[in-house]
């Protein structure tokens, strides 16, 4: 892969925007609550790849703390082995870099902590604060309750401390099999939020972790896992989605139901409590949903699995893998981010936005070049055979220091065959029978004869160029049509892959959906084999973006493409498709 992107390190966005936890930090440093501290941390599950939601997680975090002269932790939460693995937690990493962040010193794991969680399990269950209980896990679920019903005590609720702690010794020693026993707290079983109903603590797995190997056969929960890392690396701010809002209480009750002061030794304060140690708390704000699309790991888990998809980097995907290969860049992905804003009600934002983010983007940074996608030779009978015209161009049209280029003109040009009608609709600008159309930075050609294949289709157009018209109006007359077009002696033979959205419904993971397939778009891959390139592309690197004009942005595919064998992937088209 490319690494120029993540080289700059350059994480600015456009514009920041006043949002609610913008506000909240303001306050919390004016009230000096953390002493003045601002630490953030981005906790993935390493259970599957990054998506254009975790971008917007990852934006927040790291760019709350940087505008506080503030630090930002990479935390795998990795307390789930059976899903979790190596692949997932080296491309997050890379992912993260590329969108133009860096970390707070090392990599954390939630499993590094795992002697701490143990040792804390051990505090709550002498203090009378948990439990081993025998319900099994279906069980478990039946004496919970429902949100009408209020849950019921475990039998084993009032077990005595020494015995809870001999069989947990027991649990970890690995004498039970999975499901036998789990360790709960002990809060409340009618409480009307069903996280406080005697939540699991503990689990037993016996599985292989990617991280510990087979070390633990006992796993802590995400609940209990996540507040006391917070509080282990010092975090000030624990902001995470809405859904784990009832869950806050729960972090809150583990948090002070612990020993302060172990809980700082565990910290990386270590012994320092005059360095003013203050609980992380935890702040929710809406995901980020986008029409158009899915965002559920589930379901693209399976999309990468059932091969619906070419795998986790499928330019169609909304993973950020997807996306660079796509040809997305890091500061359109920041951009669009901040541009959703940060609120606390759900809200799908439209695709368009997106669109829009790369875009702009592209239109400033992207070189222009000429490719014919779908190609219709054309002779120009009066530039003899074997002339060749070296005409000069320019970069960008706006940007002078993007520099210019030489593209070669002969008599042999390619255009594309959708800027040729025989019988044009009305209001028709580009070429038609006997008419005249400017080939864009050349001349005015004019169409003198179609010649016809076997079939009866149009094989080639005879047209004469008129040479008074390089960078000049054509006398006398008005020709309004400008096409794009490519010397058929040096242009490049190129593939070039289309793409549509992936899903033709708005919201294939709502309600009203059955199952996301419903909604696939069958048609959000095509791909041209036969287009032709301006052989000055022959050189760029992988993934070097280009505005083919008058079609979109393209990039060339880094896996696929060869010197000699060039895949180019439209990030965008140059038009809204979607709405015009
Ligand atoms: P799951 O937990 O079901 O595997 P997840 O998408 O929540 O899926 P995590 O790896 O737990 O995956 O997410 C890491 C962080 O990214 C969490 O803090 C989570 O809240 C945040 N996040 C996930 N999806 C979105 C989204 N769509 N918008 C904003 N933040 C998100
Ligand atoms: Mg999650």
């Amino acid at each position: 892969m490319s690494s120029s992107d993540s080289d700059s390190r350059d994480a600015s966005v456009s514009t920041p925007h006043a949002n609610f936890i913008r506000h909240l930090i303001a306050q919390d440093l004016a009230s000096n609550k953390h002493g003045g501290r601002v630490h953030t941390r981005f906790p993935p599950e390493p259970n599957g790849y990054l998506h254009i939601g975790h971008a917007k997680s990852i934006c927040l975090n790291f760019t709350l703390a940087a505008e506080n002269s503030g630090l930002c932790n990479l935390r795998f939460d990795d307390t789930n082995p059976a899903k979790e693995s190596q692949e997932y937690v080296d491309a997050i990493k890379d992912n993260i870099r590329w969108l133009g962040f860096q970390w707070n010193g090392e990599v954390r794991y939630s499993s590094t902590y795992f002697q701490h969680l143990y040792n804390f399990a051990l505090q709550l269950i002498e203090k009378g604060k948990a439990y081993v209980c025998s319900l099994s896990p279906d069980q478990g679920r039946e004496y919970r309750g429902t949100l009408t019903e209020p849950g019921r005590n475990s039998p084993d609720r009032d077990r005595s401390v020494e015995d809870s702690l001999a069989l947990i010794a027991r649990m970890k020693a690995g004498e039970f099999n999975d499901g036998e026993y789990s360790l709960r707290a002990k809060i409340d079983m009618v409480s009307p939020n069903i996280n406080m109903r005697d939540p699991v603590l503990y689990r037993i797995r016996h599985l292989e972790h990617h991280q510990t190997g087979s070390e633990w056969c006992i796993y802590p929960t995400y609940d209990y896992t996540h507040c006391i890392s917070d509080a282990i690396e010092n975090i000030t701010h624990s902001i995470c989605t809405l859904e784990f809002e009832d869950h806050r209480p729960l972090y809150d009750w583990i948090l002070h139901n612990l020993e302060l002061e172990d809980l700082c030794k565990a910290s990386d304060l270590g012994d320092s409590m005059e360095s003013g140690y203050v609980l992380p708390e935890q702040t929710e704000f809406a995901k980020l949903k986008i029409n158009y699309t899915m965002m559920g790991k589930r379901n693209l888990l399976e999309m990468v699995e059932t091969g619906t998809v070419s795998g986790w980097d499928d330019p169609r995907m909304p993973t950020l893998a997807g996306m660079r290969r796509r040809g997305f860049t890091p500061a359109s992905i920041r951009n669009f981010c901040e541009s959703v804003g940060v609120s606390r009600s759900d809200s799908m934002v439209d695709m368009s936005m997106l669109e829009f983010a790369i875009r702009d983007d592209l239109d400033k940074t992207a070189p222009r070049a000429l490719c014919v996608l779908r190609p219709l030779k054309v002779v120009v009978t009066n530039i003899e055979t074997g002339h060749v015209e070296h005409l000069d161009m320019a970069n960008h049209p706006k940007d002078e220091t993007m520099g210019r280029r030489v593209v070669p003109f002969g008599r042999e040009i390619y255009i594309d065959a959708t800027d040729f009608e025989e019988i044009p609709p009305p209001g028709f600008k580009r070429l038609t029978s006997g008419g005249e159309v400017r080939l864009r930075g050349a001349y005015v050609i004019k169409c003198e004869e179609i010649i016809r294949n076997e079939q009866g289709g149009i094989a080639e157009l005879r047209c004469t160029a008129d040479m008074e018209t390089l960078g000049r109006k054509p006398e006398g007359r008005k020709v309004k049509g400008v096409i794009h077009w490519v010397s058929a002696e040096h242009g490049l033979n190129a593939t070039v892959r289309l793409y549509d959205r992936l899903f033709n419904i708005e919201n294939p993971e709502g309600k009203e959906v059955l199952d996301y397939r419903e909604g696939l778009n069958p048609d959000s891959l095509v791909e041209l084999k036969n287009c032709i390139v301006e052989s000055s592309v022959a050189n760029a690197e992988p993934n070097a973006r280009y505005q083919f004009e008058r079609e979109g942005y393209f990039c060339i595919d880094e896996k696929d493409s060869r010197p000699d064998e060039l895949v180019f992937n439209c990030t965008i088209s140059l038009r809204d498709s979607w709405t015009s």
